[in-house]
């Protein structure tokens, strides 16, 4: 079978690779691949505390993924021969004032619907769990079963793999419906994280601003994920082996807007994680980038068939990144002629038009383009007016 996948996030590479496996000749379509979101995200995998309000259908889905990561991330590690940073590192959510502790406990009831482990701690246990967090944190709760990967190390590794499998890539663009309808090609999976809107799917530009330090060799850094709440604004810090430490992230919706507000939300990003953990004062700030997550109106996946021929694989939203094992399998099992067990509240049909035949309405919006990364002192975000428990 001859597939072509548009779009070379990881997303889209996953994808790629797993087809190229079960033996599809497969060709990725994207003039610059790894470009979108994917470079952006802090890799958090986290079924527990990206848990909301209204998203109960994508729990079951998030668990199996982060179960799957594990699995994953070795036969990637061997495939490519890269290592793409899974931390197996529990989330610890903390507040400090009243109002940010009883968010805590709000966010905590929605937690424990997951069915995994989460535990209350307070006291000193808390700071036991986390030794870098605030002498002003009395209590938080720990997500035992959340995770982190790097996102960019996965993106690179899958690139490899991707091609020592066999798949090839073209990089171009794919323009709209049509260029997709004369893809040489038995199937086709679209895959173009925001730039999906192109193609008539319903996917809108969700911004976020996060920032990467640098802690030196001497420095300590957290050993978990923290997330906290800072006077009613959420921020997370994610660690890696290496010493990166990343910090976010704004939400706001202004399209494909990358250079409004930016020193704004870089300061508020500062300010309420070292609120949290005092030391972040201490390193060195490498980079402040914008990414775009693609975001459905009902802020769940969109993954199945849009007609026999073409496969919706997008709108992963906040958890691309930790719903790749599970999209890759879902779809690979869709190309098979097989159901996707667990997609059925992401079939993209549920968003159609009276008289929808497989086709959601064209809607033209630019190419989601690379997210325009500055580096050493540079600074490229949003104001943080929205700020949202986000990731
Ligand atoms: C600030 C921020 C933090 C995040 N943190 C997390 C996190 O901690 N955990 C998590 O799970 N997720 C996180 N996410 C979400 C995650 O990044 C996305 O859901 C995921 O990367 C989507 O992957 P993708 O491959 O679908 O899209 P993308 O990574 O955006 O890739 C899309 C690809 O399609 C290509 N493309 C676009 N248009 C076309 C076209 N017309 N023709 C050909 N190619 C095209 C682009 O060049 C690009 O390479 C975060 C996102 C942001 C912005």
């Amino acid at each position: 079978m001859r597939v072509a996948v548009v779009g070379g996030g990881s997303i889209g590479l996953a994808i790629a690779w797993r087809a190229a496996q079960g033996g599809a000749e497969v060709v990725v379509h994207d003039p610059e691949p790894g470009s979108g979101a994917s470079r952006v995200a802090a890799g958090m995998i986290a079924p527990v505390t990206e848990s909301h309000y209204g998203e109960a259908a994508l729990t079951p889905f998030m668990a199996a993924s982060a179960d799957a990561w594990p699995g994953f991330a070795r036969e990637l590690e061997t495939a490519s021969g890269l290592p793409v940073g899974l931390r197996d590192v529990p989330t610890v959510v903390v507040g400090i004032e009243d109002g940010d502790r009883a968010e805590v406990e709000r966010q905590t009831e929605l937690y424990r619907r997951t069915a995994r482990g989460v535990e209350t701690l307070h006291g000193r246990a808390v700071r036991r769990a986390e030794p870098l967090l605030s002498h002003r944190v009395r209590s938080g709760v720990v997500a035992l079963e959340d995770r982190a990967v790097d996102p960019r190390a996965v993106h690179a590794a899958l690139l490899i793999a991707a091609e020592r499998a066999g798949v090839r890539f073209a990089p171009e663009a794919v323009d709209d419906r049509d260029a997709v309808d004369a893809l040489d090609a038995d199937q086709v999976v679209i895959a173009a994280g925001c730039g999906s809107a192109r193609f008539g799917l319903p996917v809108r530009p969700v911004r976020g601003v996060v920032l990467r330090l640098r802690a030196a060799t001497e420095q300590a850094v957290p050993r978990t994920t923290v997330r906290g709440y800072v006077k009613g604004h959420s921020v997370y810090i994610v660690t890696r082996e290496n010493g990166e430490v990343v910090i976010g992230a704004t939400s706001d919706e202004r399209g494909f807007d990358r250079t409004t507000g930016t020193a704004g939300a870089a300061h508020d990003l500062l300010r309420w994680s070292i609120e949290l953990v005092p030391e972040i004062a201490e390193y060195h700030l490498d980079e402040v980038s914008v990414g775009f997550r693609p975001g459905t109106p009902d802020n769940l996946p969109l993954i199945g068939r849009l007609d026999p021929r073409t496969i919706a694989a997008t709108g992963h939203y906040r958890n691309g990144i930790a719903l790749i094992p599970a999209t890759a399998s879902a779809v690979t099992a869709l190309l098979r002629g097989e159901d996707a067990p667990g997609t059925t509240a992401f079939d993209p049909a549920r968003f159609a038009a009276p008289g929808f035949e497989g086709r959601v309405e064209p809607r033209e919006t630019p190419f989601s383009g690379p997210p325009d990364t500055r580096v050493p002192g540079g600074s490229d975000s949003s104001r943080a007016d929205a700020h949202e428990e986000e990731s």
